[in-house]
């Protein structure tokens, strides 16, 4: 009995060790939207367009650059070689919006709800077939299979950041040194880390190629004659253009008037967000056509994708700010049931 549970079990590993070293080897799509410098540009851009006087330590050059280095944390993780992760991580830097009518979806219609989304994904997969094993270890990200969950993985990073807002703000209004400076400081890392999170996904959202199936070179039918390349997605990442141009200090200036999504529940705004996205992607295949992308239309459409990125956050980080003022109840509710100060 022993051995055959003992064998088992080394079978069972072996079997596991073999996939992991599967999974590992498969080349898979590691397709992170823009650059880190991108991330970065965007990152700034909204937090220079945003008045932060309400929350004087989220304004300081130091945390600016805490946030900047949290906006590429989630690609940061789309490099560690764990199944588990990616599985779970990669869908959230994308949607295929054109992939959304074989599910019986569409983008305006989408459910708001992760689980609701991914049910509606499971059902219309039924008349399919189901993966394998074997498949699915090829593909932990279900990268070639799903559409992806990027508008859902914005709507909760906002709800996220909202969170952390206000359980910093209200530890900021204790004037009575109820608290530590410990527990402060860790609500505002907090909100470094929701923000940074938040920054990285509007960016993925500001790339046409993360809305689409053709996300790397165009794929099936093509009448319009594009390119196939695989090396596509990476070029456009790099931000084609003039650098030069599209920095944070250079591109600042031509940033408009901010969006005002619906500071309590901005899902709609989030889908109009991706679909103007989406309407990009045939211009930037004929960019590439053209010959164009690395001149200046390549700079002018990088950095009209750069600034879309930034001033989507910047009006979401306005709108979370504007919801999650502390009452005045709310500090001494805190006191008395979540956080009672000293355990020890
Ligand atoms: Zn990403």
């Amino acid at each position: 009995m022993n051995t055959a549970r003992g064998s088992g079990l080394l079978h069972r590993q072996f079997t596991a060790a073999a996939l992991l070293c599967l999974t590992l080897a498969w080349p898979g799509p590691q397709l992170l939207a823009w650059d880190a410098q991108g991330h970065r540009v965007i990152t700034c851009l909204a937090l220079d367009a945003v008045s932060l006087s309400d929350v004087p330590w989220l304004a300081t050059p130091a945390t600016h650059e805490r946030i900047l280095f949290q906006a590429n944390e989630p690609d940061r993780r789309r490099s560690w070689p764990s199944p588990v992760l990616r599985h779970i991580n990669a869908p959230d830097h994308y949607l295929n919006i054109d992939d959304l009518p074989q599910f019986g979806l569409r983008l305006a219609a989408l459910p708001r709800f992760r689980r609701d989304y991914l049910r509606r994904l499971v059902l219309a997969d039924i008349p399919r077939r189901l993966s394998t094993d074997a498949e699915a270890n090829r593909d932990p990200a279900e990268t070639l299979s799903r559409p992806g969950f990027l508008a859902h993985a914005m709507a909760e990073a906002y709800a996220r950041l909202q969170a952390a807002l206000h359980q910093a703000r209200i530890l900021e209004g204790d004037r009575h040194g109820v608290y530590d400076q410990q527990p402060r400081e860790q609500a505002r890392a907090n909100v470094i880390y929701e923000l940074g999170r938040l920054s990285h996904l509007v960016g993925d959202g500001s790339q046409p190629l993360h809305t689409t199936r053709h996300f790397n070179g165009w794929r099936g039918s093509n009448p319009g004659g594009y390119t196939t390349d695989r090396a596509f997605h990476h070029k456009v990442d790099g931000r084609p253009g003039d650098h030069a141009a599209l920095t944070c200090s250079a591109l600042a200036a031509g940033l408009g008037p901010l969006p005002r999504p619906a500071p309590d529940d901005p899902w709609l705004d989030i889908l109009t967000y991706l679909e103007e996205t989406y309407a990009l992607v045939q211009p930037l295949y004929h960019l590439e056509q053209a010959g164009d992308l690395d001149g200046e239309k390549g700079t002018r459409f990088t950095a009209a994708r750069l600034r879309a990125g930034a001033a989507m956050l910047a009006g979401l980080l306005r709108a979370a700010l504007d919801s999650t003022r502390p009452t005045a109840a709310e500090p001494h509710r805190e006191q008395s049931s979540r956080n009672p100060g000293p355990a020890r």
